[in-house]
This record gives C-alpha cells, structure tokens and sequence, in this order.
C-alpha cells in the first residue's frame, strides 16, 4: 500500500499538531498501550489509567474528525512486546512505504526510534521522518548553547533570556520587565493561614474499572491506589481548559504567595495540578502563559504581580530549563552520584507508615492521589532521601513511578540533580535540605507529630534535625569549599564538641533504624 504510517506517543496528544491541519488519505496513524512502557518503571495505577484514558478519547476525537487510527490496547491480541515489534508488524501487514514520528521527549524512546528507523530503512526499504512535537518553546539545545562554557546553569539568566524571547509580561521597550522586577520570588514564601478558604480541587470523575481489570489480567505491577477505581484526573482537552479555567478564577490570586506552603488539611492548596495535562501536550505552554498574561491584564484590579509572574516563571522558566538540562546531559545524567549514596528506600515509601508526619503526610498524598506538590516533593521526600543517603536510582525510580506527570525529562533533572544534588551542582547552586525549622515554618505537620522539632537529640528528637547536620559534617570534603554555604559550615565550627557530638551520635542511632522511623 502506497501508504505512511504515522506514530503518535503517549504524551504526544497536540490536538494542533499540524500533522491534523489536513486529512490525508494516504496516512495511517498508530497509538499502542505499549506492554514495556507499563513496566519499564512501577508505575502509580492512576498514572497508568490517566494516560491510557487520555490516549484512548484523543483517538477517539482524531477518529471522528476522519483519521484512520489503529489503535492497540493493552490486552489486544495483535499488541506485541515492543515498539518495534508494533511497527514492524504493521508495515508488513499492510506493506506500507514510509514510517513518521514525532521526537519522544524521553532518552530511551528517542535511541529506541532512531534505531527502529534505521533497522527499517536497511532491513525493509522503508523510509522515515522524524517531526518535532510542536509543543515546547524551546529547542533541545537551546538551554545548553545559552550557557556554552560554563559549569553551573542559572536558571534565572535563561528565564529573563525567555520573557525576552516570547515578550512576556515585558515592558513596552520590550527589554525591561514589566514593573521594573523580574522576580518575586521572596513574596512567594508564606505560611497557610488557618483561616484562608481554599477551594476545592477541580476533578473529573471517570470510571475506570475497565482499565484498572486489564492492568490486573495482564499482570501489570503498579504501586498506588485508585479510590472506587475513579479517575480524577484532567484526560482530554476540553476537561484540560476546564482545569484551567478552574485555577484562573479560584487560585491564581493566592498561588505566589502560598507557592511554598504546606498543609496536612490542604494537600493541593493553590497549585494549578496542570502537569499531567501539559507533559501529555493536551495543553501547549505558550498558549498557558499567553492566557494567564492576559488574564492578569484583565483583572489587575484583583491580580498581584507576584503571583502571575510566580506561575510564569514556572512554565517559561523552570519547565523548559529542565528540560534543556535533560537532554545536554543525557544519558550520563542517569547515573550521576555526586555522593555515592547507595541506601535503599525505607519500605514506608510505598505504605506511608511512617512517624514523621511530615513524611507520612507527602508520602500518603503521593500514594493515593499521584500527586504531590513541588515543595512535598523536593524540601519533604526529597529532603529526606537525601539526609538519609538514598541510592539516585532507587529515588528516581520512586520518583518515576508515583507521580501521574512524571516523564523523564522533568522527573530526573528535578529528583536527581536538582532534590538529591546527584549532579554535584550544576542545577543546584547548594542542596536542597532542610531541618526541622523549615518544616514547621511552611507547614502545619510538626504540630501532630510524634517527634519534637526543637530537639536535636534525645528522646523523640525531630530525626531532620539531627541528619541535617549530618549531612554537612559528612560531606565536608564535597561542600566545604561552596561559598553559598560559609554560613552553615561556620555555624558547625562554632558548635560545643560535646553539642556536636550528641547530635552526630543521635544520627547514627537514626540512620541505623531508619526503616523504624
Ligand atoms: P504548579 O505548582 O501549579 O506549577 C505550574 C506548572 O509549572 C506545573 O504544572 C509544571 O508544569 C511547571 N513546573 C513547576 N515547577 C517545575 C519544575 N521544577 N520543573 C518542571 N516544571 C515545573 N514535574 C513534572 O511535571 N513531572 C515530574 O515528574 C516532576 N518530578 C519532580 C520531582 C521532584 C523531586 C521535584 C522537586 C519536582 C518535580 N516536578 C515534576 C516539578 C513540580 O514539582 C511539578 O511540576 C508540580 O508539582 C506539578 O504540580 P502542579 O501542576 O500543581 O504545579
Ligand atoms: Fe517532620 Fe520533624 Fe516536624 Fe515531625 S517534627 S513533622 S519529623 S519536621
């Protein structure tokens, strides 16, 4: 057949690709819940029902619009164990010429593609174009050329260099930021007030019972739980606008200064939950910001600045900057261990059964949701993986699995380097971690915890306090020259021996039975 065959992945759901400006009778497309995509990782069991629901109705919509989809589910008989496998099958079978895809975002599927295309040329006579995804504003590239040269990547330098690019939120000399500040970033830092209202979470109820069946036929091992198999999640692009819609005109106002905070009763406070959404490309960045930047225009009267540029800086800055760190360091990033840190993860990461409240808490939104926010998810999970001297591997793969967004791209610059410094500070200009203070400044969960955050030692003494110190005693050699931490390397010198000693004591006893904590 004089025909192309067109793979759309996962998470490449662009309803404005221009692959659907026009049909195209001589183009099949092909989308597979593919069996090595499911097990590559454990994966969370609302991550994997939210991609396949939100594969499934994008097909269905491309499918009504008259393109001819193939689509192979799971269970499907004709579904074979790789991409390979799918592709190659399908070209035979329906002697097609001339095989296309979009660049996959993640380094594993970018080689496995690349080789499939090659192995076709050679091996069938069937020739490929790989397209881009249309979806960032950004090259793969473009992050690492802006920093030629040097050793550590300020993601501030490329965020101006952005609102510059794509004129956002920029000033009418186009160079200057509009009212004279690029960041307000020490805005962003308050505590939730007992008193504020917070809105209830957009969700979007689906039965997925079908799904979550297959998942157990097909043996599939996730890790998670789904609540009466209902799936909450934004899946296609009329919910994503809606989820959209929902966090303009019910979050916005308060998400820069609540940016940071934390709360046992508030698990998502004002945070957009629009990340699932946009790494499946069912949003497109530029149209978010755009929107948002619009939005503020029209509402200036009710709108802080902080708070529109805060959620700005996230998409534009912190979003695409990642990602340009992904691909310059790839695949050596993946194995970055700054530290040698070789411990396994505590067996509460997957039961939340743990005493430190601060721990049980993110851990248990993460587990039953799929979802954490950022600073659960680096100054809480990731703080304390690193305290304790976490194995990167395992803390990645925990990281890759619990979260519904989680795609590598964004999920190893933000667990590796960025929360466990594996990358030995290129991202990070000093590690993330924390004692007890931080906690209970930005949270509510010292409060009904059963250790005492004051206490460095002795009896239900806060464990974050003792390994925190730990830390920096142990790391010396690696960390004792940064500048950015004089303060805190001067602070340990100065502590009583006997003090420093109690405390270094305490986190031995507290590394020994960490799997007790
Ligand atoms: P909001 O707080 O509402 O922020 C808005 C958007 O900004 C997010 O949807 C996201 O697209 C973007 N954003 C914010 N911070 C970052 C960041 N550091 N890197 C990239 N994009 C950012 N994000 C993922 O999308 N997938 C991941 O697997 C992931 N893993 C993370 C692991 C760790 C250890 C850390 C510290 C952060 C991780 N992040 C990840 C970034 C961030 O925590 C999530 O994007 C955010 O919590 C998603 O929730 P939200 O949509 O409510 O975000
Ligand atoms: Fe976490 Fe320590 Fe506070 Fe408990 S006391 S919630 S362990 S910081």
């Amino acid at each position: 057949m004089n025909k192309t065959l067109r793979l759309i992945l996962g998470d490449q759901l662009n309803h404005a690709h221009s692959w659907f400006q026009k049909k195209d009778d001589s183009v099949i497309y092909l989308m597979i819940e593919q069996r090595s995509e499911t097990d590559y990782v454990r994966h969370h069991i609302q991550k994997i029902a939210a991609f396949f629901v939100a594969m499934r109705q994008f097909c269905a919509e491309k499918q009504a619009q008259g393109f001819e989809f193939m689509y192979y589910k799971l269970d499907d008989s004709r579904n074979l164990a790789s991409f390979g496998d799918n592709i190659i099958s399908v070209i035979k079978n329906l002697e097609l010429i001339h095989f296309e895809y979009q660049q996959p975002d993640e380094y594993r599927l970018d080689e496995e593609l690349a080789a499939l295309g090659e192995h076709l040329r050679e091996n069938h006579n069937v020739s490929h174009q790989v397209y881009s995804t249309e979806h960032f504003l950004t090259t793969r590239d473009e992050v690492a050329n802006l920093f030629v040269g040097k050793n550590s990547f300020l993601m501030e330098t490329f965020y101006h260099y952005m609102r510059r690019k794509h004129q956002i939120l920029m000033d009418k000399d186009m160079r200057t930021p509009l009212t004279g500040k690029w960041n307000y970033d020490h805005e962003n830092r308050k505590k939730l007030p007992k008193d504020i209202f917070v809105p209830a979470s957009k969700t979007f109820d689906k039965d997925v019972s079908n799904i979550i069946n297959m998942l157990a036929t097909q043996k599939v091992e996730t890790m998670g739980t789904i609540a009466n198999n209902n799936l909450v999640w934004a899946t296609n692009r009329d919910e994503a606008l809606r989820l959209l819609e929902h966090f303009l005109g019910e979050q916005l106002a308060h998400f820069g200064a609540y940016e940071d905070a934390m709360s046992a009763t508030h698990r998502v406070a004002f945070h957009s939950q629009l990340s699932f959404c946009l790494n499946v490309k069912l949003l497109n960045p530029l149209e978010l910001v755009k929107t948002v930047e619009r939005y503020y225009y029209k509402h200036q009267d009710s709108l802080s600045i902080a708070s529109v540029e805060g959620f700005i800086r996230q998409i534009i800055g912190w979003r695409e900057y990642v990602r340009g760190v992904y691909w310059y360091n790839m695949p050596a990033y993946s194995q970055v261990n700054y530290f040698n840190n070789q411990r396994p993860l505590p067996a509460y990461y997957w039961t939340a059964q743990t005493g430190m409240n601060c721990m049980h808490v993110a851990l248990k939104n993460s587990l039953e949701h799929a979802y954490a926010h950022h600073i659960q998810r680096l100054m809480i999970i990731g703080n304390f993986s690193l305290l304790i001297g976490a194995n990167p591997q395992a803390v990645d793969d925990w990281y890759l699995g619990v979260y519904a967004d989680a795609i590598q791209w964004v999920q190893l610059p933000n667990t590796r380097a960025m929360s466990q410094y594996a990358d030995g500070g290129q991202m990070a200009t000093k590690p993330y971690i924390a004692s007890a203070n931080y906690v209970q400044k930005m949270s509510d969960y010292c409060q009904n915890c059963k250790y005492n955050p004051k206490l460095r030692y002795g009896t239900n003494a806060c464990p974050l306090n003792s390994l925190y110190w730990n830390f920096y005693e142990t790391h010396r050699e690696l960390l004792g020259k940064n500048h950015r931490l004089a303060i805190t390397y001067a602070q340990l010198e100065k502590m009583e021996a006997d003090e420093k000693a109690k405390i270094m004591q305490q986190a031995t006893i507290y590394l020994e039975k960490v799997n007790e904590l």
